[in-house]
């Protein structure tokens, strides 16, 4: 694929022949190297609640997590999340059959490719992938069949085109691998959209992974819509979610997935091989973490918000076209109108190689992210999960731009 600057790896086996390195590693070496503010990775640059990270101290002081934790989880934690799903979305889930804790979302993606797909299965997913979903299909020895998500300039959103997810679904298709809110392009699947995908799924007998990281980071009039709400979902659906991007605690790696037994089980049972367990006070942390009054909720979608628009603004004063997100942290922007020469002729890749010198900003190229190259080519993926002091700074850089 895709996500990966290749270079040259005579150990490493077919299946990851193209996942050498990620553009990670090479863009944030160049901002180290620059000097540049690096709004390629997307962790906040603050933690999260004082009450959390408290939290988490006790339970290592008290003695709590720090042997191996049970298999599916810390009881406490898995109650917390079925009670999460309950209060936001209406969704019960056995705490005992029907959740899972992993180590982060990563493993939970990983645990769920490794156990329900056959070598030669298809997937259809969401291009631009998160880059962690092609190369676990590759280790399944399946195949990613990509369904383009196209930008609207009259909708200043990407849209899913639902003929095209239709056509994507053979007979070889076992699954549909959803994002929402959506990273990198920050689009929020409506309603219409995901009705759309439950009802392809139910039609096709397909199961659908969703992963809904971003569940809490949702803008303006956008709804979080879970797939599992809608008609003939919930018991062919893998929902996976995250501590990490909700609490700013990236480095605990906590994350679960919520499914009938049989899926969960069946998760379970790569998982188990995988990691067996992990992040054993974190998951005590997180179980209160989930219990917080919406209040933390609201703010922190606020304070991001702020963010979004801070960032927004200023990319579109320096001249690029901004898709607005309706969700996650990260804004994609077309490089285009800064012109040829600016826009390095509308390359992605080579614009953000020479960013850094330019402006002293480090952005992601979305081409990573995508099979068609093309089609992800004027594309730019900036974060603003950060202290707006340093937006404030990136917004005074990339003003050269425009002269
Ligand atoms: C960050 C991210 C993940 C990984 O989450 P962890 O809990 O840190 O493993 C998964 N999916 C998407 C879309 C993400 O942005």
């Amino acid at each position: 694929m895709t996500g990966m600057t290749s270079t040259a790896r005579p150990f490493l086996n077919r299946r990851l022949a193209d996942f050498g390195t990620t553009i990670f590693a090479e863009m944030s070496a160049l901002a180290l190297r620059t000097g540049s503010i690096n709004l390629g990775q997307g962790f906040p640059d603050t933690d999260g609640p004082e009450e959390v990270r408290e939290a988490a101290v006790r339970a290592l002081r008290d003695g709590r997590g720090n042997q191996y934790p049970p298999g599916p989880g810390v009881p406490e934690l898995r109650t917390a999340i079925a009670g999460h799903q309950r209060r936001r979305y209406g969704l019960t889930f056995d705490p005992d059959t029907e959740v899972l804790v992993t180590v982060g979302a990563t493993e939970a993606i990983a645990a769920t490719l490794l156990a329900l797909l056959e070598p030669g299965d298809e997937v259809v997913a969401l291009e631009p992938y998160y880059d962690s979903y092609a190369a676990c299909i590759a280790m399944a020895g399946a195949a990613r069949v990509p369904v383009t998500l196209r930008p609207d300039p009259e909708q200043a959103r990407f849209r899913l085109d639902l003929d095209e997810l239709r056509d994507a679904v053979t007979d070889r298709t076992r699954l549909l691998l959803i994002n929402t809110p959506h990273n990198p392009t920050g689009t929020v699947l409506t309603r219409e959209e995901l009705t759309a995908v439950a009802e392809l799924a139910v039609e096709r007998d397909l199961l659908v992974v969703t992963d809904e990281v971003y569940e809490h980071l949702v803008f303006d009039e956008a709804e979080h819509v879970p797939l599992a709400t809608l008609p003939g979902m919930r018991d062919r659906t893998v929902t996976i979610g995250s501590a990490g991007k909700t609490f700013s605690f990236t480095g605990w790696k906590v994350g679960w997935v919520t499914a009938a037994p049989g899926l969960v089980s069946a998760v379970r049972a790569a998982k188990q091989y995988l990691t067996y367990v992990a992040s054993g006070p974190f998951q005590y942390a997180v179980a209160e973490a989930l219990a917080l009054p919406d209040t933390y909720f609201d703010g922190f979608r606020a304070d991001m918000l702020t963010k979004r628009d801070l960032l927004a603004a200023g990319l579109t004063e320096a001249g690029f076209a901004v898709y607005r997100p309706a969700g996650t942290y990260f804004i994609t922007a077309d490089i285009r109108p800064l012109g040829a020469a600016l826009s390095e002729k509308g390359d992605g890749f080579a614009f953000c190689r020479s960013l850094p010198e330019r402006a002293g900003v480090v952005a992601i190229p979305n081409a990573v992210f995508y099979d068609h190259r093309e089609a992800g080519a004027p594309f730019v993926r900036f974060a603003f999960c950060k202290r707006k002091t340093v937006l404030e700074e990136a917004v005074a850089r990339l003003k050269a731009l425009a002269g």
